[in-house]
């Protein structure tokens, strides 16, 4: 198997390596609606527990929402009814009989949580809110569908909070974005955090700040969001509580979600030409033995095999013995190379009578010779480095990725040839925004919300004063 040079075939790596590794099956009879295999939806449930566990730390409440919204609560905003009618896929009929009120397919779920906040939240005492829901989402989006890179359904995590005052809710906002944080570099991500554009912002919310990540062929990708709603929504569904002074008040409210987008974004990061590279701490398999043996040995590697795998299971690690018969050693270390197991154990009869194990780090392919009695120790240990040196590579990337144009003919210049990420003043004209997409091919996606950076010249768009220091990249 040869895969397609990722950096200058990305999308045609992308679609072979997901199918080789056993990550997506397309070929479901809906557009957009992907098969999530076992082993990519182990993927996801490896994010889903590290997000569960942060949310919940910080006083998070899983619940869930029924998959149906009646048109009138879609309405109730205007602009998010307005900013998501265009993806909306409804039901109308049960059987053949017309249903008296039509129902949305939640394209996201604030308007049928609120109409419970509504109910819920009395008192000052109820506040702070906080609730996740991990569930499926249905966006019929028009353009053209990429499994988990861009998708009509879709799993995700949202997670919706009510606050008394609006100071509440801007801390709300950053403790989203450490959240979030926690979860990227538990999978060795690198990511701008950017405030949109004004034009760019969830339909019915203040702000939304974005965490875009780069990838290897010049493109971004956005891979999480959060929105201060402010009290837009809560005014809308009549979100209240009493205050401490007896006075009714509408609540402050915030969202944010994460998709399995973010395991699109591992898969294109830190992927290489032999197939995927899946983090250590997030890989569903960090160890995967081979025993190689020959017909009159057999039973004898087996047997060390499997006690290998109880002390390395014993010791916490999430291991897998692959004892299929049929398949050669050779066969088995370019599949799970493919699939991106980030150790390969291997032992064979010169082994045992060593008293020793192979094991090959899939990143950079380096072997170790280790006594059987420290596997544990040693494979704890390779983990810990491949994921800083993921982390490091990674970081590199954002690094390099971000460019500094002196003038808008080389902003072009850059976005026809490396693309990335150009630094650049803007004028904070809308306008601007479309001309350089309709040059270009690339958005402007913000601010930086993590640092406080000035413009230092004009808009590298018209030349007209600049108001923002943003950066504009192309994105999936
Ligand atoms: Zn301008």
């Amino acid at each position: 198997m040869k895969l397609p040079e990722k950096e200058t075939e990305f999308l045609k790596w992308y679609s072979e390596v997901i199918s080789y590794a056993n990550i997506v099956d397309n070929r479901s009879p809906v557009k957009g609606a992907n098969v999530l295999m076992p082993y990519g939806y182990s993927i996801w449930e490896s994010i889903r527990n590290k997000l569960d566990a942060e949310l919940k730390k910080t006083g998070h409440k899983n619940a869930y929402f029924p998959l149906f919204i009646p048109e009138d609560y879609l309405k109730r905003e205007s602009e998010h009814f307005k900013g998501f009618i265009p993806e909306v896929a409804w039901v109308t009929h049960a059987g053949d009989r017309k249903l008296d009120r039509k129902l949305a397919l939640r394209p996201t779920s604030e308007t049928i949580m609120y109409e419970m906040f509504h109910l819920w939240i009395r008192s000052h005492v109820d506040l702070p809110f906080k609730i996740n829901q991990f569930c499926n989402i249905i966006r019929f989006d028009t353009k053209e569908t990429k499994p988990l890179l861009r998708d009509r359904e879709f799993l995700w995590s949202e997670g919706h909070t009510c606050h008394a005052t609006a100071e509440e809710a801007e801390e709300q906002v950053k403790e989203s974005m450490v959240i979030y944080e926690n979860v990227y570099r538990e999978a060795c991500m690198s990511f701008l955090i950017l405030r949109r554009p004004k034009y760019d912002t969830f339909a019915g919310a203040i702000y939304s700040i974005a965490y875009d990540s780069p990838l290897p062929d010049g493109r971004t990708l956005q891979i999480g969001t959060t929105h201060n709603l402010g009290q837009g929504f809560s005014k809308a569904f009549d979100i209240t509580f009493q205050d401490k002074d007896k006075q009714n008040r509408n609540v402050h409210q915030t969202c944010y979600g994460l998709s399995t987008r973010l395991v699109a974004a591992i898969i294109g990061l830190h992927g290489d030409e032999k197939g995927l590279i899946i983090p250590p701490f997030i890989a569903p398999i960090q160890i995967v033995i081979i025993p190689i043996y020959k017909k009159d040995n057999k039973d004898e590697v087996i047997e060390a095999a499997e006690q290998i795998l109880k002390v390395l299971q014993k010791a916490g690690l999430r291991v897998e013995l692959d004892k299929r018969e049929g398949y050669t050693p050779g066969w088995k270390f370019n599949e799970w190379e493919v699939r991106g197991v980030p150790i390969r154990l291997e032992i064979g009869p010169k082994d045992i009578q060593k008293e020793q194990v192979v094991l090959v780090r899939r990143d950079n392919r380096e072997k170790a010779f280790v006594p059987m009695k420290d596997a544990a120790k040693k494979s704890k240990t390779i983990l810990k480095n491949m994921h800083k040196s993921l982390q490091k590579r990674a970081d590199k990337l954002l690094k390099d990725s971000i460019s500094h144009p002196k003038d808008y003919e080389e902003l072009k210049e850059i976005q026809k040839t490396k693309r990335g990420f150009c630094r650049a003043n803007w004028c904070g004209d809308e306008a601007c925004g479309e001309k350089v997409k309709d040059d270009t091919g690339a958005d402007i996606r913000g601010t930086r919300e993590d640092i406080k950076e000035e413009p230092d010249g004009n808009c590298i768009i018209c030349g007209k004063k600049a108001k923002e220091m943003v950066y504009i990249a192309p994105a999936y």
